[in-house]
């Protein structure tokens, strides 16, 4: 059992070989106009052009190359309603593995459409993520399928780490490197791939002040539950994990919280200063820099720009200035 929740940077590499056949490095590209609205210089790493439209595709990919044929054979299961989902349905495409997701009832259409057009079968369940979750948990018993936990699968901070080998050795000299938050697996292997390839970059995490699970667990040192009130998709979670906690604890230099307007601010700076088209979590790690001119005036720093999933009506906002509408409280992502 411990040894599971260890990851080390020797499994980051091997999952930039596994994945090697199947991605390429993402662009990363910095952009004046926005250096000069934000009073740094900042990269921003387009994790929005994967193929599944954000980077946990990194990790769904490196579990499959990881599981055993015959493990692969007898599916997988797991819970989301995000990009987690599409994460894992592509990589079980990839690899002919049978895969089903228990989304919450209340589930968006378009995310519901999108695992199925990969072949994934999505199965609605219960007003929340804890009972899908609980759902999928008694499928996986009934039939031998393999369970995956969107945050405790060390396969999955390894694949998603690959993203910060590309950015911390194309930049070693970056001063900090800001990382969206739901359940912690990009913000933990960050930390861990920033500790020996660039000591003295510091990896900040950001989540949304309306879903403070992951940030209210780190701050505590120990896994707590928070209620999820952000609107922002991709970090909506409800509880903090354990192993992502376990790295982020060592790794992060700091865990920042920003308000949905600030990310829906720096998602509309996104589209009009760097012509990048994120999802609400994408935009977070320029929120943070946004927010905290002061501590970020004149540094190197890259933004994860986790994301281009808006949805409709994300989209919709965008052009009119007005924020988008809430979402339904079961709709959360892990
Ligand atoms: C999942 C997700 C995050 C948060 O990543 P974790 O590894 O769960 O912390 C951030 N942005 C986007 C777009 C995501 O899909």
């Amino acid at each position: 059992m411990e040894r599971e929740h260890e990851l080390s940077f020797a499994d980051v590499l091997a999952a930039r070989d596994l994945l090697a056949g199947h991605l390429p490095a993402t662009p990363m590209w910095s952009y004046p106009a926005l250096d000069a609205v934000t009073g740094a210089t900042v990269y921003v790493k387009h994790e929005n052009v994967q193929p599944v439209g954000a980077f946990k595709v990194r990790g769904g990919l490196t579990l499959l190359a990881t599981m055993a044929p015959a493990q692969r054979a007898r599916g997988l299961i797991t819970y989301s309603t995000g990009n987690h989902a599409l994460s894992l349905a592509y990589a079980c495409a990839v690899y002919g593995a049978p895969c089903t997701v228990v989304m919450p009832a209340a589930a968006g259409a378009e995310k519901v459409r999108a695992v199925r057009a990969l072949g994934a079968t999505a199965v609605l369940y219960g007003a929340d993520m804890a009972a899908a979750q609980e759902r999928a948990e008694q499928l996986a018993a009934d039939d031998g399928r393999h369970l995956v936990s969107p945050g405790d699968t060390p396969a999955l901070l390894a694949g998603v780490g690959t993203t910060y080998l590309e950015i911390l050795e194309a930049r070693p000299d970056l001063d900090a490197v800001v990382v969206p938050v739901g359940s912690g697996t990009g913000a933990a292997a960050a930390g861990l791939v920033a500790a020996k390839l660039a000591p003295g970059c510091r990896v900040v995490a950001v989540q949304s002040s309306a879903a403070p699970a992951a940030h209210d667990s780190w701050r505590a040192g120990a896994c707590v539950r928070r209620p999820n009130r952000t609107a922002v998709d991709g970090l909506a979670t409800g509880r903090g994990f354990t192993l992502p906690q376990q790295l982020m604890r060592a790794g992060l230099a700091d865990f920042r919280l920003v308000s949905d307007t600030q990310i829906f601010e720096a998602q509309r700076l996104l589209a009009s200063h760097a012509h990048t088209l994120a999802e609400g979590a994408g935009a977070a790690a320029l929120a943070a820099v946004l927010a905290d001119p002061d501590g970020f005036a004149g540094q190197r720093i890259a933004v994860v720009c986790t994301g281009g999933n808006a949805s409709a009506a994300e989209i919709a906002a965008l052009g009119s200035g007005a924020e988008p509408v809430r979402r339904a409280p079961g709709r959360q992502n892990p």
